[in-house]
């Protein structure tokens, strides 16, 4: 999407030439017109697929997956936890997600209440890196019995190897904007 591309080329820095800050409009102060024009486009890119419910990862993925719910009818949005407790609850699906940002690994959870066999799951993220935030959250659907109708993020890094990972899995991966590489200390596209 032209409108994402450029707001990043306005707006990103780019931190140790492998991570973008754009924090004037997605991961801190968040701009309405472009993450609504987005779920827009997320809707009819999966326009063939029946979709239940839209699930998530806590906390920059939550902004992105409330304007793709409403986009798509105000499915409900779920949000995986990542816990911070060493006591993980019996009720709860989880998998262990390595942050791109932060270098450590989180459990992540999901009540087995909110995913259940058969329904049919969106996954929205603000990035697409390594693919590893996606992986997670694709295993907690499986674990569940959960049908995954699609990725959806905002920015991907294409460089950085997510979709292949995420496609050979069978799913279909949505971008509004692919970052082809850093080229001297600019994204291109
Ligand atoms: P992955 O798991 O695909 O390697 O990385 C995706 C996750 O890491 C996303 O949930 C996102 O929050 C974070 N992330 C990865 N790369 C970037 C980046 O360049 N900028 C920001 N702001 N977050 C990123």
């Amino acid at each position: 999407m032209k409108l994402i591309e450029n707001k990043i080329l306005e707006d990103g820095k780019i931190i140790n030439n492998d991570i973008l800050k754009v924090d004037n409009f997605l991961n801190h102060q968040i701009d309405l017109n472009i993450i609504d024009e987005y779920a827009k486009e997320v809707k009819k890119f999966f326009k063939e697929e029946k979709i239940d419910k839209v699930l998530t990862i806590e906390t920059s993925g939550i902004a992105v997956a409330y304007a793709v719910c409403e986009s798509l009818g105000k499915v409900p949005l779920l949000f995986a936890k990542k816990s911070k407790s060493m006591i993980v609850d019996s009720n709860v699906y989880s998998t262990e997600i390595k942050s791109f940002t932060k270098n450590f690994v989180s459990t992540v959870t999901v009540n087995k209440n909110y995913l259940q066999s058969g329904q049919n799951i969106l996954i929205v993220d603000d990035f697409l890196a390594e693919g590893n935030a996606a992986l997670g959250l694709i295993d907690l659907c499986h674990q569940a019995g959960a049908n995954v109708v699609g990725f959806a993020t905002v920015i991907e890094k294409g460089f950085q190897g997510g979709r292949k990972k995420i496609e050979n899995l069978g799913v279909k991966v949505f971008s509004g904007a692919i970052i082809k590489a850093f080229e001297n200390n600019k994204p291109t596209f």
